[in-house]
């Protein structure tokens, strides 16, 4: 995977310092194991889960090499990221049943939102649907111009009002335009003021409620957006959003330029939400869709 490169340096490097040179694994590399996972930004708890268990099957079989270790280490990381219930994203086909899909789109400022929907309509669209923009994150001004530039980037249209309107009233005009429009699929930005949990709680079930005035079964998918070089600060304002908003899906942003991807790890076992894109820069091509299986290659090889 490209875009992973400084992850993998600082993850294997520092695993490789641990293990080398070992001819079994005993305690001492097994504790310098588990300070290469923390710094490397897996965090406390799937740290030790991951040495746990690998500890668990070292006892099995004690003489382990360090090429086993390797193998164990990859199955075991393999083991807690999880795959996506629903396949759809991985080439961008909507099913008929599901049109027009709604997807909900949350996280705080900054983190590469408008970008990852940018990226995400480049990509619908470039896989032969009809998309349709909705800003609906009213309150700064700034969130509608970079959207705006995005639809205009992409040539997909967008659904907007003056700032500081209702932003259900977006949402569901969003909608309503997606239907009438037969478009395959709505993206729709929403609000991340983490600050006023109680507010942002309201304003999201609000969307969600006139979402489902014109479809029921909607939204389809609400995709959290975190941004990964923040490390373990990213896994905080996960557990925050979850507390808030049914997040369905993770897209993390920012791996390049980052040795902080371990993160990755931590996000997923902690919450058992999928991540289903990682971004690896600004442009178009640098939102991947995440397989746990290259993901995890990227890291060893
Ligand atoms: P928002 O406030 O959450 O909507 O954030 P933006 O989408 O405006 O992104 C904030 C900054 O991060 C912009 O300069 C983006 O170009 C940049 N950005 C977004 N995603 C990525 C990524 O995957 N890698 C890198 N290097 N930069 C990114």
């Amino acid at each position: 995977t490209q875009g992973l490169e400084k992850t993998k340096e600082g993850f294997f490097s520092k695993i490789t310092k641990a293990v080398v040179g070992k001819s079994t694994i005993d305690d001492a590399v097994l504790d310098d194991l588990e300070d290469a996972l923390i710094t490397a930004d897996v965090g406390v708890d799937t740290t030790l889960e991951i040495v746990n268990r690998i500890q668990k099957r070292v006892e099995k079989d004690k003489y382990l090499s360090t090429n086993e270790l390797n193998g164990l280490l990859k199955d075991e990381i393999e083991n807690i990221l999880i795959d996506s219930p629903d396949n759809s994203h991985r080439d961008f086909h909507l099913s008929e049943n599901k049109k027009p899909y709604i997807l909900l789109v949350v996280g705080v400022n900054g983190v590469g939102k408008t970008t990852t929907i940018g990226k995400l309509a480049a990509k619908y669209k470039a896989a032969g649907n009809q998309v349709i923009l909705g800003a609906a994150d009213t309150f700064r001004a700034a969130a509608v111009d970079q959207l705006t530039i995005w639809s205009e980037r992409v040539g997909v249209p967008i659904v907007k009002q003056d700032m500081g309107s209702d932003p259900a009233s977006v949402a569901f005009d969003t909608v309503q335009s997606a239907v009438a429009k037969h478009a395959d699929i709505a993206i729709i930005d929403t609000a991340g003021r983490l600050h006023n949990k109680a507010h942002l709680m309201e304003e999201l079930s609000k969307i969600k409620r006139v979402i489902q005035k014109v479809i029921p079964e909607a939204p389809h998918d609400v995709l959290l957006v975190l941004d990964g070089s923040t490390g373990q600060n990213a896994l905080e304002q996960a557990k925050q959003f979850v507390q808030t908003t049914d997040v369905r899906s993770l897209a993390i942003t920012k791996l390049d330029g980052t040795a902080k991807g371990g993160v990755v790890l931590a996000i997923a076992h902690q919450l058992k939400i999928p991540v289903k894109y990682i971004g690896v820069g600004e442009k178009v091509e640098d939102l991947l869709i995440f397989d746990k299986h290259e993901f995890v290659d990227s890291l060893f090889s």
